[in-house]
Formats: structure tokens, sequence, C-alpha cells
């Protein structure tokens, strides 16, 4: 079967060339699909595949019946917004260097509701969790640290980092953040499960509960002396109370450390085109159904 292609002659270098590139809802939804289903439509109900191969933003499935749209099971599921407003929000993330808010998005599209606008960056938070899944590996740092958030004394939340260290060289490689509930074995255990890939040495501090990691093959290597993942904490904490004056929620807060890691590790790529397709990775995958309580939620749209 024939693949859909949508080639892009030179990624745009500015937003307006970017606009003008998706000027247009035909042509957002030719790129949308050629990217979602590019061997042609896929039932995200029964996997059925459809040789047409014809673009359209909904369809019935010829198997099972259930209409869907590109939208559908994504994190955009449900917008009623043009799609062209997603990919430039996608290129205004990740071609702005630092961080943005959601004032900026609603100047940006020109939304009505600031509600909205928050809304929708939140979304775009949990594309960039989905997109940067991969695991450190190798020799990782781990250390925990409280940070503070605008500059109160009682909210002071946990994080726990890790820092792949790229030998010989010692430089810093991938890194991930978690808001922990308090420090012990379990949510210790529980983050280098999911963010570390088995096998690794891990550089860790001196505390005891390190000393409980259990499973995965980790070798564990204690150094008093560690600073990286101190330093990665820290600069989080500068950045989140400078983007958002502290103005964010505790609960909220994990969505701020998938947006920091994922611009950090993004870093890494080789252009930003590069890194438009790895958030666009994020908002088109189906892996988005987990959040969809998160979604669900939203209905100012
Ligand atoms: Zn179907």
């Amino acid at each position: 079967m024939q693949a859909i292609h949508f080639h892009i002659e030179s990624f745009p270098k500015t937003l307006d060339e970017f606009k003008r590139l998706f000027n247009n809802e035909e042509k957002s939804l030719r790129f949308l699909f050629s990217k979602r289903w590019p061997n042609g439509f896929e039932c995200p109900y029964c996997n059925w595949l459809d040789d047409n191969l014809i673009p359209t933003k909904t369809r019935t499935c010829g198997h099972c019946g259930h209409p869907t749209s590109i939208t559908t099971n994504t994190i955009m599921h449900g917008t009623k917004k043009p799609l062209s407003q997603w990919l430039i929000s996608i290129y205004w993330l990740t071609s702005t260097a630092g961080g943005n808010s959601a004032k900026d998005l609603q100047r940006l599209l020109k939304l009505s509701s600031y509600q909205t606008a928050w809304t929708w960056l939140q979304k775009l938070r949990m594309a960039m969790a989905i997109a940067d899944k991969k695991r450190c590996s190798k020799t990782v740092e781990i250390s925990s640290d409280t940070i503070s958030l605008g500059g109160e004394a009682h909210n002071k939340p946990l994080i726990l980092a890790a820092a792949e260290i790229v030998l010989p060289a010692g430089i810093t490689g991938r890194i991930k953040m978690a808001t922990i509930s308090s420090f012990n074995s379990e949510t210790v255990n529980s983050f280098l499960e999911q963010h570390v890939a088995p096998g690794a040495s891990l550089i860790t501090p001196e505390d005891t509960q390190y000393k409980l990691i259990t499973g995965n093959n980790f070798v564990t290597i204690t150094d008093p002396a560690i600073y990286r993942t101190k330093q990665i904490i820290k600069s989080f904490e500068i950045w989140i109370n400078k983007i958002h004056r502290g103005g964010v929620a505790a609960k909220h807060l994990q969505l701020y450390l998938d947006e920091f890691c994922f611009r950090r590790n993004a870093e890494m790529l080789p252009d930003r085109e590069a890194i438009f397709n790895l958030l666009l990775s994020g908002v088109i995958s189906k892996k988005s159904l987990s959040y969809k309580s998160i979604i669900s939620q939203s209905t100012t749209e």
C-alpha cells in the first residue's frame, strides 16, 4: 500500500512563515493525517485499515461502523478549534526558548477565554510527557530536594531528579523529574522503574533510602559530592518562579516538570524540526487515553 506523504520543503524559521504554510484547514488536515495515519486511516476502535488514502477530518469505520475524527483519542480529542491552531501552538512552544504562559497562548490564538488557553497549554504539556518517554540509562545520578513555589515557606514540594552522565566526557544527558509525596524506598523505586532503564549504575547521595533500591539490576554507587541533580532541581525552581511567578498549584506541578524535562532533553535533538516532530508525536499519540479524565474535565473550549 502506498504511504501518505506531506513533505515540508524547508522547515519554517519564523512563526509567520509557519502560519503562511498552514494557512488553511485542508492543508493542516493533510499534514496531520500523514503523521497520524501514514498508511491510511486506521480505526482506533477495531484497528481496521482503510485503503482509501484521501484525508478526511471524520470517517465512519467500514468494519465496525464507529465514527472517528483525526483528533479522536489524542490530546486534541473533542476540540472544536481549527487544526491549524494546534499546529501553530506546537510550533510556538517548540521554537521559543525558556517557557510560555497561558496569557501568551491566549494572545497568539486570539482566544477570548484565559481558561481555554490554560487548559490547552496543560494538554500540550501532557503531550510533552508522552513524547519524552525515553528513560535515562547507563550512568545515572539521582537525588532529591525541595523547591519553593512563589517564595512561600509552606509551599515546598519535594522533587526527585535523575540525570544521565554521558561518559567519558561526563556531560549531562537526559534528565527526568517527578514530584513525590514523601521520600521513601517505595517512591524512589517507583520513580526509578518509570524513568531509569534496567541495569544502570546509579550515583546517589548517602541517604539510607537509596540503599533500599531493589530490582532492575541497578548497581548503586554512593557519592556525597553529587551536584548535577541538585543544580537541575534548582534551575527548575528558578524557571517556574520566573515564567509563572510561583502561581502553580502543587497538584499541577508534575506537568511543569514534564515541560522542563522535555525542553532540556529536546536540546539534544539536531534541529527545531526534530523538536516540533517530537511534540507532534505526543499530540497525536493514542497514549493520551490515559489522560482522558483530565481532558474530559475541560469543557471550556
Ligand atoms: Zn472500526
